[in-house]
């Protein structure tokens, strides 16, 4: 896969069916897969956090979010076809896993939201299989039974909508934990979503 480096931070050039290819992909191979759809303020953030960097240049699939990504990507000669936001993709995503039975987790967002948003997502696709939901407030003495609701529920992705760049550092400390085979940072997606 053809990637740029912003600032030292890498980029997939991948457009949205490349990057709905990648998630197939991905689920067929079984193992865990951290996706992330990246903005220019999280590469801001990135300039004076070592460990956001690294984390973001070991990721899967690194997608262009931002218009400010495409705009710089073109300035440097290395164009990317178009934005993969995170809503768009996770949107692309459940319209994918209505016809292929994927199981999907949806953590993160006020008490409510992420069952706002999966009874929304249902609406539009009547037989997606969400297994299960749960808000982003959580203490950290509540965690191990969150982790264990999640493996109990067998999905196949989960989205994490704690916000950027806290969702990426909280999907790479538990990937041991997450029976997953996918898990992408959403930001501010239930909310819309639940409208
Ligand atoms: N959020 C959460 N737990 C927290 C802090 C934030 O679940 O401890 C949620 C918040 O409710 C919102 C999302 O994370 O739904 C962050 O949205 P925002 O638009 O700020 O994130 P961005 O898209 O900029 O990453």
């Amino acid at each position: 896969m053809a990637s740029l480096k912003i600032l030292g931070v890498r980029v997939d050039k991948v457009d949205m069916l490349e990057a709905l290819c990648l998630v197939d992909s991905y689920i067929q191979e079984g193992s865990f897969h951290h996706v992330i759809t990246l903005n220019a303020e999280i590469i801001y953030q990135a300039q004076s956090n070592e460990e956001l960097k690294d984390l973001i240049n070991g990721a899967d699939l690194v997608t262009p979010d931002g218009s400010g990504i495409v705009w710089a990507a073109g300035y440097l000669g290395e164009p990317v076809a178009e934005r993969v936001t995170g809503i768009d993709l996770m949107l692309e995503i459940c319209k994918q896993a209505h016809h292929n039975g994927w199981r999907i987790f949806l953590l993160g967002g006020a008490p409510g939201v992420a069952e706002e948003a999966a009874q929304a997502l249902k609406k539009d696709q009547p037989n997606i299989n969400i297994v299960g939901t749960h808000h982003g407030y959580f203490q950290q003495r509540e965690e191990e039974a969150m982790l264990a609701q999640i493996r109990k529920a067998e999905p196949d992705l989960i989205f994490v909508a704690l916000g950027a760049p806290r969702q990426e550092f909280w999907i790479r400390a538990h990937r041991e934990q997450l029976p997953v085979k996918i898990a992408i940072g959403v930001g501010g997606s239930f909310d819309v979503v639940s409208g």
